[in-house]
């Protein structure tokens, strides 16, 4: 996948998209992340980006001008341009996954108070945001979507499975994980897990999920609950027994 990022601060990047998994998923090009500095594409002699808002208002507005030349530049016409924006629409495992199965993206970061409207309206940008907050500028999402869009695509996890079973894929929170030593501190790992009875584990791992959800997400556990009619019969006692409040 080819991830195009137009940016002021492409030094942002690198520390994030060249180490570890995204970065060794650029080395087996697997992901193709190329960083554009906006700057470099301003007509501007002194390389000028932003601007007074007409109309007034704190803060400076994005050129129009070098945003346009950096889409045409990377050859952004007919992809999909998204734009990190507070006041787009929220930034979700679904449209994760949506994204991943693109064979190429384009990324604009704002600065400062935003972008001159006519560079979004123009190419159809769609606007994104990673939550209710005001950041400084859009690099920050921007990274939490590439690496969220990225562990998705084939090949990019050692184990292309490990994904299926964490928070929110399955619709439910992930259970408690635990690793060696057996016990740490006076503090055991949950018997069950080292019985190596893979049955009694799943059910085990999936009650604690649920009550996970129920407690901390009671909108993710609604969904859930409208897809229960999926569960088998072990399952579904496991599930009456959550709703019952039962062992709480
Ligand atoms: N004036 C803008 C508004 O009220 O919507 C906020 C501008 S913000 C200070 C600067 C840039 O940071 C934005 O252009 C956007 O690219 C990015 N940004 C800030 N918060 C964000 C969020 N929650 N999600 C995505 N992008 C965000």
């Amino acid at each position: 996948m080819r991830i195009d990022v137009l940016t002021l601060f492409p030094n942002m990047f690198r520390p994030v998209t060249e180490e570890s998994i995204l970065g060794r998923a650029a080395e087996n090009g697997i992901l193709d992340i190329r960083l554009t500095n906006i700057r470099d594409y301003t007509l501007d002699k002194h390389n000028k980006t932003d601007d007074y808002p007409f109309g007034g208002g704190a803060g400076m507005v994005m050129y129009a001008e070098p945003i346009f030349r950096s889409l045409e530049a990377v050859g952004a016409e007919g992809k999909r341009v998204l734009y990190m924006s507070p006041r787009g629409k929220m930034l979700d495992q679904q449209m994760i996954e949506e994204l991943s199965r693109e064979d190429s993206l384009v990324i604009l970061c704002g600065h400062y108070e935003g972008v001159d409207q006519r560079a979004l309206d123009h190419w159809n940008m769609e606007e994104v945001s990673i939550g209710d907050y005001v950041l400084t500028g859009g690099e920050l999402p921007a990274m939490v979507l590439i690496d969220a869009v990225a562990r998705l695509i084939p090949e990019v996890l050692g184990n292309s499975l490990a994904h299926l079973e964490e928070s929110v894929y399955s619709g439910l929170l992930e259970y408690p994980q635990y690793t060696k030593p057996r016990e740490f501190r006076g503090m055991e790992v949950p018997e069950i897990l080292l019985s190596g009875h893979h049955r009694m584990i799943h059910l085990w791992q999936l009650e604690q999920s649920m009550r996970l959800t129920k407690e901390r997400r009671p909108d993710l556990w609604q969904t859930y609950l409208d897809s229960a009619e999926t569960l088998d019969k072990e399952e579904k006692k496991v599930l009456a027994r959550v709703l019952s409040g039962e062992d709480e």
